[in-house]
Formats: C-alpha cells, structure tokens, sequence
C-alpha cells in the first residue's frame, strides 16, 4: 500500500457495514478502501447514531464542539471495519431511535435540517482545523459541507457526490438564519432553492467539483426529464461534472467465500448454485421445481425501482413457467401489492417484505436471473451482485443499469460478450417482452450458461472508479 500523498475527509449520512438504507452506504464504506490502493487516505466523517456508537469499541476525542445546533457535540476518532472514522457524537441529534432521517412511526425528523447542517458545520471545521486537503461530500445529507467550507478561514476544496438527485433535502427559508451561514449565502447563486433553502443544491452551486454514480446518469440529469429541477444549474457546471460508476467491494461480494450462500461457487463451476437456489425455495415456501427458472426483484419498494410494473408484467414470467422472488421494503401500498401477488401464485412467487442482507446474497447466488425494472437509477448495485454472483440481469435501459449490463442482442451473443438484457421504455409491456425474450433465451441450449459466465468475468471492482476518483480529487487538491 503506497503511504498516501493526499488526505481526504469524506462526509456521508450512511457508511456500510455501521448504517445503511441504500446504496450510498454501500459506495461510502468501500471507496475509501479502494482510494487507499490509490494512495489516497480517507477519514469518513458519519453521524453517531446509536447502532454507530454501539459498534465501535475504542475512540478517541478528537474535537469538541460546545454549540452545535442547540448542544454539546464531540467529534470521535475510531477504526472498524478498515475504515478509519471520525463519528459526530451530538447526542441531542442523533441518539435517537428509528432511521437515521425518521422517527420510527415513518415520519421524518421535525430538524433533519438542522441535524444534517450539523454534519456538514462540523466536517467543515474539523477538514479546516486538521489541514486536510479535500473534502468529498456525499449526497444532500452532506451538502452544507461544501457551503460551510466556502466561507472558511482557509480554503479546502471539494468534490460533492450525488447518489440520487430525487433526494433533495428541501427546507423552508425560515431555517436559514439557524445556519450561520453568511446572508450572501442565501442566493441563487447560493443555496437558495425555490425560495427556501436546498441542501442538495448547495452541494451541487458550492463545491469545486461534482460527479455522480454512471457517465449516462451524468448525462440525463442535464436534461429537463431526469433533471428534477436541478438540470439548469447542472447544465451551469457541466464542465465540472463527471460520471463514475459505483463498483462493489469484491472481497465481501465473493460467491467462492460468502458464509450467507447455502453453497458456494466460482465462474469455473457455477452448478452449485442450484443448492442455493433449492435452500432460498424452502425457505420462502416456493415450489421445489429446479427446472422453473427463478428469478428475483431486490430493492427499496418504491416509485423508482418500477416493482408496480414487475407485477404488471408477471404474467410474462408465470406464462413461461418461471418462479418469481420479491425481496424488498418501503411504501406500503407497494409491498401489500407484492404480498399480494405471492398469496395469488403460492409455490410460484414469494414475497419477503423487510430488510435482509444474507437473504439478498443467498437470491443473487440462486436466482437465474435478477430483475431491475427502475425508472431511474444513478447507478444501482443489485445488477453489480447480480453479475457477479452469476445470476444475468434484466434491466430497464436507464443511467448506471444500462452502463453496466450488455445485453443479448445477436452481435453481442455472437461475440461473447453480453452479460444480461436491457428493455425500454420503462413499462410493464417492454418489461414483459423482454421477460418473455429471457425465457426464449434460458431455454436454447448454452445461451444462458454463457451470459452468466460473461457476467462474471465483469469487472465490477471499484479499482477503475477509484482510479478516476483519485484523479479527480488531486485535480481539486492542485496535483493533478
Ligand atoms: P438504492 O441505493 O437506490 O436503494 P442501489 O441499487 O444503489 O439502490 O443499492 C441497493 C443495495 O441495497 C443493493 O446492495 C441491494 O442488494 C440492497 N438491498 C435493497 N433492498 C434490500 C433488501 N430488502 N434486503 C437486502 N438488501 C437489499
């Protein structure tokens, strides 16, 4: 590992394995381990929410903060899981239970504004005071960051991430003068956001540089559709916006080594996936028929992941003889239509409503394919797993999915290098069609065999992303 040249203090709401909803968690708690290889040294400044708190063993203090939004905060220095962590201790903030943005009853916390501005003041101070030379913020949780930085002492530059521009972190211009920051700050040119304040436009207006999770989504957001208000601005900074995928951390995503699959297997010898795919049929009470193809959903239920049209088209899949699993959680009128569908089709579709990560690994080891009908998708990780644990992915030509999965098409069948399928538009009758072409396809004899191995060939790693990164964040530091 070279010693590192540069030193990053990056700021996220969510870092895996300590908290995760989504895949920001997943891209915040491996890049750093990959930056490391680039010569890179990250601290990841999170929140110290209890089950954060709960998981470290040793800190130290390393700041205190008397007057953080309205009490005593201490910043502490930690190291888990290889990752070396700087954890905003503001009991008044965050020791609370349910998510990390709402209340257990579902309903977002009254000062997510202040909670959250607390993240980025106190990231801002400590990259400051500690003589970093960059800051990378991701996504609107960490958006004041950036803001704070620019009417710092000393100037420290930054790079802001966006994992997903439907989450804005909008706020009424009443919490402004609770920010501290400087009148001039409250403009357009500034986080002024439709008259109130906008965490994620500030990201976007006050850091030096931005990127987001695939070079398609970085794309459609300059365009009014994918946009979501935001495109003018972007279009302004086009010039310092770059696309780099998401990778996944390969040595916890090993389908030779992951303890959560009922059997374990390589792209040399991937029949041992049959077992995985027997022990996820008892368990979710699906017919034991190896010879239906399974295939999975997994993801958030919600608007953009197009589960509503994965039920619309089941009738592609079930006419084909095919078993379906839904695994995933989130709107509630989404999941009673999944386990819905499940009590329709006993022993042909299941439906586990709820979190699960070993439940997730033992479907992508098993499943004969995994479905990804989103809306839109920055990146998406679940195609990642899909292709590396061997199961092809069917997914809606959308940002990062269509950037990561080659699909079927003759040309590309013939020269050996598809890994998956790709419909469009976004809608149940081209996801039915093309279900219906993935079960044409799973029944000639070899095509199938071959995508999967095709897939697992892909490089889904962070080492390329992280190289970009790197090349990135020495350009804002002056050593590019
Ligand atoms: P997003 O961040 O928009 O939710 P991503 O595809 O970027 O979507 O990341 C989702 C990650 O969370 C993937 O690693 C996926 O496997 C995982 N995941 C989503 N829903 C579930 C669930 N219900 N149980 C276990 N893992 C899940």
């Amino acid at each position: 590992m070279p010693a590192p040249d540069l030193r990053v203090l990056a700021v996220a709401s969510e870092v895996f394995p300590l908290i995760k909803t989504g895949g920001l968690a997943d891209a915040a708690g491996a890049l750093p381990l990959a930056l490391a290889r680039e010569g890179i040294g990250v601290r990841t400044m999170l929140p110290g929410y209890p089950a954060v708190l709960r998981a470290l063993s040793a800190t130290t203090v390393v700041r205190t903060l008397p007057a953080l939004f309205g009490g005593a905060a201490r910043v502490l220095a930690a190291e888990a899981h290889g990752l070396d962590l700087l954890v905003l201790d503001a009991p008044h903030l965050f020791d609370r239970p349910g998510g990390p943005y709402q209340a257990p009853a579902g309903r977002d916390w009254p000062d997510n504004a202040q909670r959250f501005a607390a993240l980025g003041r106190a990231a801002a101070e400590i990259a400051v005071a500690e003589g970093f030379d960059a800051v990378h913020a991701h996504d609107w949780q960490a958006g004041l960051a950036p803001a704070y930085l620019r009417f710092a002492s000393r100037r420290v530059p930054s790079l802001f991430t966006i994992h997903n521009l439907a989450f804005q972190g909008q706020y009424p211009a009443s919490v402004f003068p609770s920010l501290g920051l400087p009148q001039a700050a409250m403009a357009t040119e500034g986080l002024e956001y439709y008259g109130g304040v906008g965490f994620l436009k500030a990201g976007l207006w006050f850091a030096d540089a931005l990127n987001t999770v695939s070079a398609a989504y970085a794309e459609e957001i300059l365009t009014p559709e994918g946009g979501m208000g935001l495109d003018g601005l972007l279009r302004g900074r086009a010039g310092v916006l770059h696309g780099i995928l998401n990778g996944i951390d390969t040595e916890s995503w090993d389908p030779a080594r992951d303890i959560a699959l009922a059997s374990r297997f390589d792209a040399a010898d991937p029949a041992p996936r049959a077992a995985n795919a027997a022990a996820l049929r008892a368990r979710m009470g699906l017919a034991a028929t190896p010879e239906a193809p399974l295939f999975a959903f997994i993801g958030r239920l919600a608007w953009q992941k197009g589960a509503d049209l994965l039920l619309e088209a089941l009738p592609a899949l079930l006419e084909g003889g095919a078993q379906l699993f839904i695994l995933g959680s989130g709107d509630g009128a989404l999941e009673a239509a999944c386990s819905a569908a499940a009590g329709a089709h006993p022993g042909r579709v299941a439906a586990y409503i709820g979190f699960d990560e070993g439940l997730a690994r033992l479907a992508y080891g098993g499943a004969e394919g995994v479905i990804l009908p989103s809306r839109f998708e920055p990146c998406g990780l679940a195609q990642l797993a899909a292709l590396r644990y061997g199961a092809p992915p069917i997914v809606a030509r959308t940002g990062g999915l269509g950037d990561t999965v080659i699909d079927a098409a003759p040309m590309s069948l013939a020269a050996g290098v598809a890994t998956g399928l790709q419909f469009a538009p976004g809608s149940a009758a081209s996801l039915s069609a093309a279900l219906r072409r993935a079960l044409r396809l799973h029944r000639e004899p070899g095509t199938w065999a071959r995508l999967r191995a095709n897939g697992m060939r892909t490089d889904v790693s962070w080492g390329p992303s992280a190289q970009r990164y790197a090349a990135v964040l020495r350009g804002i530091a002056g050593l590019g």
